[in-house]
């Protein structure tokens, strides 16, 4: 049984129990939201060494990282590096989105090593490989595609972006919009191109009851992918992207009706005032189902820095109630991103979770903020270091300079907190 069908059975899994102590609420509010399909725990049956992990309502927002080849760059050695990097700097999950070199081998090799939840998009590999065999992506047949995705489940990988949404519909949508940017999902890009050139339905769409009997079997968790994700912020929250997500809200039902776990992927580029509608419409129309941000990314004009427009985004989704944030990395729009890259993602993508987390109001968040205050005001360094996100960098840059006294070199024998403290008599212990 899966954990959805173990939850609507009444039963506390040991995932569940796990995931309840990890957040501090109760194995019945998990087992509650797992049934109900506002909580997922992504554990593929296969996948050994997972420590699972509980994403949805409630629950403290999580960051996923992004690693993987692509055509140009990359090898098995540097993506267990990244794999290790973004364990340390804190990542709640990874996906594998490898395109090139032996994209078997990486996967089972990051499914091996990762204690943290593993998620793909099989249609790069059944793309890909159907270049290999018979020339082109639009040659793919549906047994390649399905191929891949039980390929990827048997691994272990406990879930999949699926672009189930880019349906014909959709297409004639985008075409009548005339975006700035089309389509920038790889997925979805693969798939408009197979759907045009063989004029068929979109076969994730078309046989999605398949698609429900693999995930069924392994218990993956299926992430419908938005495919029409704008690209741009012109093209936020416009009639392709919006067609995709009514379609989306109908698959959830028939996927939670299957027994099967689901969340819903979703922008992608948007403006600063558009983000909290796109999160209440995702909650809507897909009837609570945990929402799946990439970034968002709020300007198109910071490459370089597109980490930080990230953590922007992602902070106000997270707060108006987005479950899980993909990371952005400051090499995102210029190259695959490095090991320094995907420390930084995960830092940035970190602090935008628990910026959201304590307007969300999520256990025990605006609490660690308290202490860090106290340890402030009382220039306990220690306590600080532990209480940070990134401990490391903390005394990495508090130890730069060496100080007289207490206080840290920025005001040296002028610490603002020691002279309040002094003058005012105001003892920490009463606060
Ligand atoms: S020296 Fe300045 S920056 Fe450093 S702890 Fe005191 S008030 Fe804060």
């Amino acid at each position: 049984m899966t954990q959805l069908e173990l939850a609507r059975e009444g039963v506390i899994s040991p995932q569940m129990e796990l995931v309840a102590q990890y957040e501090g609420v109760s194995a019945e509010t998990i087992q509650h939201g797992v049934a109900q399909g506002t909580i997922v725990i992504p554990v593929n049956k296969n996948h050994t060494n997972l420590v699972p992990c509980g994403i949805g309502e409630g629950l403290r927002t999580k960051v996923n990282a992004n690693i993987g080849t692509s055509s140009d760059s990359g090898d098995i050695q540097t993506e267990l590096e990244k794999l290790s990097v973004a364990i340390e700097a804190g990542a709640d999950a990874v996906m594998d989105l490898s395109t090139g070199g032996g994209i078997t081998a990486i996967r089972q090799a990051i499914m091996s090593k990762s204690r943290l939840p593993v998620g793909t998009v099989p249609i790069y590999q059944a793309g890909i490989e159907a270049v290999d065999k018979h020339g082109a992506i639009v040659k793919m047949t549906d047994d390649d595609l399905f191929r891949s995705i039980e390929q990827h489940a048997r691994d272990g990988v406990d879930f999949i972006t699926v672009h189930c949404g880019v349906t014909q519909r959709a297409i004639d949508r985008l075409k009548k919009q005339g975006r700035v940017t089309d389509i920038v999902s790889r997925g979805g890009a693969f798939l408009m191109g197979w759907m045009l050139h063989n004029e068929r339905e979109n076969p994730l769409y078309e046989h999605f009851s398949r698609l429900l009997e693999i995930a069924r079997q392994f218990d993956v968790t299926l992430s419908l992918g938005d495919g029409m994700r704008p690209g741009s912020l012109a093209d936020a929250t416009d009639s392709p992207q919006i067609e995709e997500l009514l379609t989306l809200g109908e698959l959830v039902q028939r996927a939670r009706d299957a027994g099967v776990q689901v969340m819903v992927e979703g922008p992608g580029h948007l403006p600063i005032n558009q983000i909290e509608a796109n999160v209440r419409l995702e909650k809507s129309i897909c009837k609570g189902a945990p929402f799946y941000v990439l970034g968002p990314l709020v300007t198109d004009i910071a490459a370089g820095y597109d980490h930080i427009t990230g953590a922007i985004g992602g902070a106000i989704a997270a707060a108006a109630g987005t479950d899980f944030l993909c990371y952005v990395t400051p090499a995102e729009h210029l190259s695959l991103p490095d090991p320094e890259d995907v420390r930084q993602g995960v830092m940035a993508s970190r602090i935008a979770a628990h910026a959201g987390d304590i307007a969300k109001g999520v256990k025990g968040a605006a609490d660690r903020d308290r202490k860090m205050s106290l340890a402030r005001k009382r220039l306990d360094w220690h306590e600080q270091a532990e209480l940070c996100l990134d401990p490391q960098r903390f005394n990495r840059v508090h130890g730069k300079h060496e100080t007289a006294g207490k206080a840290c070199s920025m005001c040296g024998d002028f610490c603002a907190m020691d002279l309040a403290e002094k003058y005012l008599g105001i003892s920490v212990s009463r606060c």
